[in-house]
């Protein structure tokens, strides 16, 4: 089986790609590991096309996922993303969602990718929407807040959408991944277990209050090492999440729904180095979220909750 690819770089340019693609010699090099039915179209929605975002949906795509890339409208990549982002300076300027969903048409054409330009927390209609549309099997949840996790957390839960999310703590010193799978705790469940657990957030950060800059405020210090690890953890639960029980790429029990990976030293839970400590946190009855009424009574509704 082949497949006739031809690529438009960018619009504008006159520059085509045209080859052939053998799948079957592409992707010859992990038959052993994983077959590429158990996941080719496979449908999964990438929400945040930061640093972690872009490295999980290039890791998806390699492996022909049918992929849906969501940033806020006007997402366009900068130069002090550079040194931690999967894209480069060729993609300056660039809208991060289209330029990612390229970068994936170049290694993989025979990934289906779609992008789409929303903000989920201000347009929370809309992403309903979009998921009613495209029903995907998975979301990964790659944003740097909270307020955009929780935002995509209700819409997920209400429509029995497995999620997997992750975030890097201040300095990169570690980072988490959390799954939300249908019925069982929801991210406001283990959020809840978080607040226990999380380093304290660190109190000597050089703000200049002259010069605000809400993305600057909101994005981690970290080095690309620091997010990227954490990101493949992402993307490898994000992967066993989908496999099932079918392949097994982690050897973790089915039940846990976070991990906290220590990059370096620090407070507990990091205080082994280069090592994941495992939670199994329970549903609470009366979350709001994921409780007994949003079971029983709105799941699948796709009504979109009130905050
Ligand atoms: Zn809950």
């Amino acid at each position: 089986m082949a497949f006739e690819a031809m690529t438009q770089r960018r619009a504008g340019t006159s520059f085509h790609l045209f080859f052939t693609m053998n799948p079957q010699e592409y992707y010859r090099r992990i038959q052993a590991v994983v077959r590429p039915e158990q996941l080719h179209g496979r449908k999964v929605m990438v929400i945040g096309l930061g640093s972690g975002g872009s490295r999980l949906a290039a890791e998806l795509g390699r492996l022909g996922l049918d992929l849906c890339l969501v940033d806020r409208p006007n997402e366009r990549l900068e130069e002090h993303n550079v040194i931690r982002h999967l894209l480069d300076y060729r993609s300056l300027g660039e809208l991060k969602t289209q330029a990612v969903a390229e970068w994936i048409r170049h290694r993989n054409p025979w990934t289906r990718v779609q992008t789409l330009d929303l903000d989920v927390v201000a347009q929370s209609e809309q992403l309903a929407a979009a998921l009613e549309e495209r029903h995907p099997d998975l979301i990964a949840v790659c944003t740097d807040n909270l307020e955009s996790q929780f935002a995509v957390n209700i819409l997920a839960v209400q429509r029995g959408i497995p999620e997997v999310g992750a975030a890097v703590y201040d300095g990169g010193v570690g980072g988490e991944v959390y799954c939300v799978r249908p019925a069982q705790a929801c991210l406001g469940c283990i959020a809840a277990h978080l607040q226990l657990q999380r380093p304290e957030p660190r109190t000597d950060l050089n703000i200049d209050y002259n010069q605000l800059d809400r993305d600057e405020l909101r994005s981690v210090g970290a080095l690309n090492l620091d997010i990227e690890q954490i990101a493949i953890l992402q993307t490898r639960m994000a992967l066993q999440l989908l496999l099932g029980t079918a392949t097994d790429l982690t050897g973790i029990p089915p039940d846990v729904n976070l991990l906290v990976f220590a990059n370096r030293t620090g407070n507990p839970p990091l205080n082994r180095p280069l090592h994941a400590e495992f939670f199994r946190i329970p549903a609470n009855p009366d979350c709001l979220i994921c409780g007994a009424p949003m079971r029983t009574g709105n799941a699948g509704s796709g009504s979109v909750a009130e905050s």
